[in-house]
């Protein structure tokens, strides 16, 4: 048995910073990482995907010169070993960097192996006993594969990323960020897409509006949806893959060459020996946490998506930044002081911050809301990407902003004006005053401030 002062599960988006913390703190600290170092962002996750959308935005690009003016003699074609070579050139560059940190740090022992709990304060590394006094989990997620699709060779998040071919026909079997992003991303490389969806609606949790936006920007690029589907399951016919969808109209089945499975993720806590342990977990697989992020068992923490109270490498790094303000910083941060704020990396993203429209109504608050379409932004024209629209929404009576959709070109970049105003608990009008720089996309969100009207 190997005494430590700290262990660190998983190498994601909080435990290395949170290793680096306690090594710098004079803790002696063991990390425990059973993949590859950096977890789902840097290797399958934000990453990867991010630099493969910057490929298709440029085959997209290329293919629109035309209408720019710029003449391309000749086909444009993608060649996927090289879309492929170009994001592990950069994802290496990621995870190597997370290694070799971890390994070279004064004060940090790594372990490369799967780490289960044998007890309250015990872990097993490949058969060696670790203990510490502290233990901070952050084994992160997976994708969620159910057994409706056995006997397809499905691909996730994660093996998607090593296609070096474009697939004829791809079939994305979830309409939220991941299978929106992928859909998009290979129809601009070459293939076929097709968008499963459960529900009525594209990303269920925005508001329709923005359901709608998203699919009608998608819907220009020729990518097919069925949505509403009722019975979804899959099999292999004839070489194809076949997922039987049941809507009410329209063919009862989609056949095509590969299927990627998009519908949610699981957190990696049923392999961690906590059945061993007293730590509690909901019946979703996350373990509980308090909102310092401790667990129910004295000196063990969950950070980062295993926890559930975020599934984003922002939410992740804030875990890391909570729990080493209160342990180490005498700050008393906590989760309930952090907005919900994200994107999805469609081209254009939208940005989201605050509440939606759907639940400033059901909060019975009394509230502005103001919209303006990215047609009404000359510099959205001028880069003749005027898709989307933004929607914000205010507090009649505190005239605190209370959230924003902005749906459009830079949208995950500007919303940050609005985010900076909510941190600063101070009103609307201190962007509706504000003088913004012309041309830009921002300089629309004090115009829409100006325009704001009671939300009926
Ligand atoms: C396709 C995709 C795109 C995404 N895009 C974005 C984005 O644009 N922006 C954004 O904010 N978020 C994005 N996310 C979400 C983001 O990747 C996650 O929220 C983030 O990585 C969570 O970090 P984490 O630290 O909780 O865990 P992870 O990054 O998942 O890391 C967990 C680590 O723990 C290790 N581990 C697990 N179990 C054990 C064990 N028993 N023993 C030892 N090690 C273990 C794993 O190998 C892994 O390295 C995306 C996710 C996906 C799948």
């Amino acid at each position: 048995m190997e005494k430590f002062d700290a262990i660190i599960i998983g190498t994601g988006q909080a435990g290395p910073s949170m290793a680096a913390k306690c090594a710098s703190e004079g803790l002696k600290t063991a990390v425990i990482e059973k993949g590859k170092f950096g977890g789902t962002c840097v290797n399958n996750g934000c990453t990867p995907t991010k630099t493969m959308v910057a490929s298709a935005r440029a085959a997209h690009v290329a293919r629109r010169g035309a209408e720019f003016g710029v003449i391309i003699n000749g086909d444009i074609s993608v060649d996927m070993k090289l879309v492929k070579a170009r994001k592990d050139a950069i994802v290496s560059k990621s995870n190597k960097g997370v290694e070799n940190w971890m390994k070279s740090t004064k004060n940090i022992t790594v372990f490369e192996g799967h780490a289960r709990f044998e007890n309250n304060n015990t872990i097993n590394v490949n058969g060696k006993l670790l203990t510490a006094d502290k233990i901070f989990i952050n084994v992160g997620g997976k994708a969620r594969i159910p057994k409706d699709y056995e006997g397809i060779d499905v691909l996730t998040n994660a093996n998607i990323m090593d296609l070096d071919y474009v697939p004829e026909h791809l079939i994305v079997v979830g309409g939220s960020y991941i299978g929106l992003e992928f859909g998009q991303m290979f129809r601009r490389f070459g293939s076929k897409v097709t968008i499963i969806e459960r529900g009525d609606r594209l990303v269920k949790r925005e508001d329709s509006d923005v359901s709608e936006g998203i699919k009608d920007i998608l819907e220009q690029e020729d990518i097919q949806f069925r949505l509403g589907a009722t019975c979804l399951k899959g099999k292999m016919e004839n070489g194809k893959v076949v997922v039987d969808v049941d809507c009410d109209k329209g063919d009862r089945r989609v056949e095509g060459s590969h299927l990627l499975l998009a519908i949610g993720r699981v957190p990696n806590t049923g392999d961690l020996g906590l059945e061993n342990t007293d730590i509690k977990v909901n019946d979703r697989g996350f373990i509980e946490v308090n909102d310092e992020l401790k667990t129910n068992v004295e000196g063990i923490w969950a950070l980062g998506d295993c926890n559930g109270q975020g599934a984003f490498t922002h939410t992740a790094y804030n875990d890391f930044e909570i729990v080493a303000a209160n342990l180490f910083d005498n700050d008393p941060r906590r989760v309930s002081d952090r907005i919900p704020c994200y994107g999805l990396y469609i081209d254009p993203a939208l940005g989201r911050i605050g509440m939606t429209e759907e639940q400033v109504r059901a909060s019975g608050k009394k509230a502005l809301i103001t919209t303006r379409t990215m047609q009404r932004i000359s510099r959205a024209r001028e880069k003749g990407e005027a898709n989307g629209f933004m929607k914000i929404l205010v507090d009649a009576e505190t005239k605190r902003i209370l959230g924003a959709s902005i749906l459009g070109i830079e949208g995950d970049e500007i919303i940050h004006s609005l985010l900076d105003i909510m941190y600063a608990d101070m009103p609307y009008t201190v962007i509706s005053r504000a003088v913004h720089i012309h041309p830009t996309v921002s300089e629309l969100i004090p115009t829409a401030l100006h325009d704001l009207k009671p939300l009926e």
